[in-house]
């Protein structure tokens, strides 16, 4: 039996509606941006397998470092005891982050780092007896499906059925040049309440709701305001780190510092789940104490997995490589000139670019769901192209492994402008 058909027998998959849903292709091999299914057909995958695989599929470098970890220490327990790989790569990640960001904390998942931030800075306050147990976030925020995460993500049909079991957060829309004083005042007036211990936030770039962006001259104003007011500032990279908006974190263009930073999908090249969580030095002193139960009660397993690490410092060192660079410069300027040449179309409502992630949103006449028929429609044309691409309702973005050749990124803006003759 093919193995499309017998998943369907077994498995349950992510975000998918399986009465509807066809047989899924069956990837058996990936090496650079391309993948073949088990029939031979070929796709390019031009967001990186859900945004983790800044360096290409069966990158040998990282393959290498994890290979030499497996066979000296594969894993050990991080309760008690440390390891090399934890040590070097905390040591390089703080070397690469802004400079306030002094303590790592090791999980395996975005939505776990994002769980620990939140719990921190709840627990911070819980310490020191006073009472903040709401937090801030922007509306149509993505920040993983854990309880806490979800419970700050805002895109309605991912949370509703649990609405009555989440934490309270209250929203605030992302700036614009229109309504950028509103949130600002709003922000301002919210937090006056004294009941707020934080307010979590992708930096410059809201993946899940569709590559929205927004301008670090706001994101500063909104920081400082939490600063003012005490409210720790929580940057959610796990979809921006590592590269993603041309400077190694989208944090890298403010002149304010976040309290705390949530790092996952690329941090290992797309190889082995993991995630970190950093605070500064004022919030691991908020635990600091001759009081065990001030400690922080939260860890995960497989902690600080040492293959994890080995692979994450590899991949932070090809990151670091003049090539790569190179290869983010590329990416960027041809999203640029596709930009230029794309945006008149008249099916074309808006585009917008930062680093490797391009976005386009088509002009459609109602408003089009997360998972609507458009969405679906085109989904399915650049599958059958063999362009791994997953529109967001009526917005087509592009996010591909840094080290897409020139003539795969072509085939990818060229399928595009098919597609808009289809919509
Ligand atoms: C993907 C994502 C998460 C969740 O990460 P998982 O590894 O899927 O749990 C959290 N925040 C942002 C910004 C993301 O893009």
């Amino acid at each position: 039996m093919k193995l499309s058909k017998k998943d369907k027998l077994y498995n349950w998959h992510p975000y998918t509606q399986h009465k509807t849903a066809a047989e899924f292709p069956a990837i058996v091999k990936g090496k650079d941006a391309l993948l073949w299914d088990e029939n031979g057909k070929e796709y390019i995958d031009a967001i990186a397998s859900w945004w983790v695989n800044p360096f290409g599929h069966s990158n040998e470098v990282i393959a290498n470092a994890i290979y030499k970890q497996l066979t000296t220490l594969e894993h050990v327990l991080f309760g008690g005891f440390t390891h090399n790989k934890a040590v070097e790569l905390s040591e390089k990640v703080l070397s690469i982050l802004p400079a306030n960001q002094k303590k790592v904390f090791y999980s395996d998942n975005g939505s776990t780092a994002v769980e620990i931030a939140i719990k921190a800075a709840l627990q911070f306050f819980y310490n020191k007896e006073e009472k903040r147990t709401k937090i801030i976030a922007f509306e149509d925020a993505f920040h993983g499906d854990t309880f806490g995460a979800m419970a700050a993500s805002g895109i309605s049909f991912f949370t509703e059925a649990f609405q009555g079991s989440l934490l309270e957060v209250i929203r605030i829309p992302v700036p614009t040049e229109d309504n950028e004083e509103e949130v600002l005042s709003k922000l301002e007036s919210l937090l006056q309440s004294g009941q707020f211990a934080a307010f979590i936030f992708e930096p410059l770039v809201l993946g899940a709701a569709g590559m929205v962006m927004y301008n670090a001259s706001a994101l500063d104003k909104l920081i400082a305001i939490c600063k003012k007011n005490h409210v720790f500032a929580i940057a959610d990279e796990v979809m921006t780190g590592f590269g993603k908006t041309g400077k190694n974190f989208a944090c890298d263009y403010l002149t304010q510092q976040p309290d705390m930073m949530c790092l996952s999908k690329a941090l290992t090249g797309g190889t082995i789940p993991m995630a970190i969580t950093t605070f500064t030095q004022e919030i691991f002193d908020g635990f600091y104490s001759d009081d065990v139960n001030k400690a922080l009660f939260h860890g995960h397993t497989f902690t600080a997995n040492p293959t994890g690490c080995a692979a994450a410092l590899a991949s932070i060192e090809l990151l670091e490589s003049d090539k790569i660079q190179q290869n983010i410069t590329q990416v960027h300027q041809q999203h640029l000139v596709f930009q230029e040449k794309i945006k008149a179309h008249p099916k074309v409502k808006t585009t917008r670019v930062s680093g490797v992630i391009f976005a386009l949103e088509v002009k459609t006449d109602s408003q089009e769901s997360y998972y609507g028929n458009l969405r679906n429609k085109l989904y399915n044309f650049f599958i059958e192209k063999g362009i791994i691409l997953r529109p967001v309702g009526n917005i087509i973005y592009i996010l591909p492994p840094y080290i897409i050749s020139n003539a795969q990124l072509q085939k990818v803006y060229q399928t595009i402008e098919e597609a808009l003759e289809i919509v």
